[in-house]
């Protein structure tokens, strides 16, 4: 049986059947209940698929591992009240998946977003595992989040909505079960209401809960930028192999925020200009560079990006297509498809979002020679930063920062080199290859341990 194929006929070929039992009739509407994997099913997890089973199948993975590879191990759907500050009772939709319980405890973020779903989350938590893999952490992936636009809540609406999520989803996280972390639209001080509400829970403090915590309640200095910070490195390490220099080079991000806006800020400081960006408000490009901290000051003062005078008005959608030679995608996924990956004007993608290009642009932008860093690796010093965390709270013993920054820029380089090498190795774009490395070491783990009972 090949669970990766979500047919019905492929998941009953073959197999002696007693009897129809009329329950093709049943089932007919719902035909996702019959395709195994059909619990999870949404466009993210249809890219995941699609780029799990390239590498897989690279690698000739067995039937029955890539199964267990593939499919989230645990998730839990959580339906909660959280009232407004009106007065006015709203009930909001949770997720949290667990994608392998294998080589450790699980880790990845909460985001809160108005597109959230089980099967999003079923995606970036597999993400999440081959990321860990990829730099070497003790961690299986997870993912989690509420469906909410988090633009139209208060302050303490958002608190109201966090600490109820992390009560519903309390039964399955833990410091060595679940770790959670920040992501879309969620920062420190959701993490700080996450802490407390675990914290109050249990009846002591348990900063190792989650990470990307504010550093007075056992954050490290650096997880904030970390993720930003890491994708900074892969640029580096990806210049140096294509010949191209940073200083000088040109710079389109989309998405202004936790890892968008440290990336401007990094590679400005390094010498790239800033030609373009854009947040959920709408772009702003000039040809001969914009003002990082201008922006900053802008942002921290309007919240978005819309009027900041320094640059011209570029609409939301444009904003990819500015001619460039480095174009960071830091919002949303599937952003880069088929209908604008022909349109691309540079020489390199860095996916410091998750899942932002789908298989269909991949193909485009490969025979177009544009090069493409994977998120899975792109945006793994986020998780890197955040083990460096955990693992300070578990041991109770302070990490020196200079030796925090130094060991994320030593593990995110180690990580791509095995890309490269793995690229090389196998002749294959740094997509597979990146996936292809995780692959291999989680395949490994899951036999190891074999099936239990
Ligand atoms: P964030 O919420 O801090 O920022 C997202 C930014 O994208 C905001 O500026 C928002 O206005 C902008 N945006 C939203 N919709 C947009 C659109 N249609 N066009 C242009 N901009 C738009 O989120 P973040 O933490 O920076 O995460 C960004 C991406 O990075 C996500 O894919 C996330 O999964 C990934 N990521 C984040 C981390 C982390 O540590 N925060 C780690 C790994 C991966």
């Amino acid at each position: 049986m090949d669970r990766t194929d979500g047919t019905f006929e492929a998941r009953t070929a073959g197999r002696e059947r007693r009897g129809t039992g009329g329950w093709e009739d049943v089932l007919a509407g719902d035909a996702h209940l019959v395709t195994p994997g059909g619990e999870w099913r949404s466009k993210l997890w249809s890219i995941a698929v699609e780029q799990f089973n390239r590498a897989a199948d690279l690698l000739s993975i067995e039937p029955d591992i890539r199964a267990r590879l593939l499919e989230p191990r645990r998730s839990l759907t959580v339906n909660f009240p959280v009232r407004r500050d009106n007065g006015e009772v709203e009930i909001f939709t949770g997720y949290r998946v667990q994608h392998t319980l294998t080589m450790g405890p699980t880790k990845g973020g909460i985001r809160y977003a108005p597109g959230v779903s089980l099967g999003e989350c079923a995606a970036l938590a597999i993400w999440m595992t081959l990321k860990c893999q990829l730099v070497g952490l003790p961690f299986g992936g997870a993912k989690g989040g509420v469906r909410c636009d988090p633009n139209r809540l208060s302050h303490s609406e958002l608190e109201r909505l966090t600490r109820r999520y992390a009560s519903e989803i309390f039964p399955i996280i833990g410091p060595n079960r679940d770790i959670p972390a920040p992501d879309m639209a969620t920062g420190e001080q959701e993490m700080a209401w996450f802490m407390d509400t675990y914290s109050q829970h249990v009846g002591y403090p348990v900063p190792e809960i989650v990470t990307g915590k504010p550093l007075v309640l056992g954050g490290i200095v650096g997880r904030q930028v970390a993720t930003g910070l890491g994708a900074v490195y892969c640029v580096e390490s990806v210049l140096e192999r294509i010949g191209l220099d940073l200083v000088g080079s040109r710079v389109v991000i989309q998405g202004f925020g936790n890892v968008g806006a440290v990336m401007a800020r990094e590679l400005s400081n390094r010498g790239a200009v800033i030609v373009g960006i854009s947040d959920v408000t709408g772009g702003v490009a000039s040809s001969g560079g914009l003002n990082v901290d201008a922006l900053m000051t802008w942002v921290g003062e309007h919240r978005f990006l819309r009027g900041f005078p320094g640059g011209d008005p570029v609409a939301r959608s444009d904003v990819l297509e500015i001619p460039c030679d480095i174009l960071v995608p830091a919002a949303l996924e599937r952003q880069i498809t088929e209908d604008n990956a022909s349109k691309l004007d540079c020489q390199l993608v860095i996916e410091a979002a998750n899942g932002p290009t789908t298989p269909d642009a991949d193909r485009i932008l490969a025979d177009r020679g544009i090069h493409v860093v994977p998120d899975v690796i792109a945006n793994a010093g986020g998780v890197t930063a955040s083990y460096f965390e955990w693992a300070q709270d578990q041991q109770k013993y302070l990490w020196d920062s200079d030796a925090i920054a130094q060991r994320l820029r030593t593990q995110l380089r180690r990580g791509i080199q095995r890309v490269f090498a793995t690229a090389d190795r196998l002749d294959v774009d740094w997509r597979t290859a990146a996936q292809a490395v995780a692959i291999e070491r989680f395949a490994a783990a899951t036999r190891l341990r074999t099936i239990y009972p």
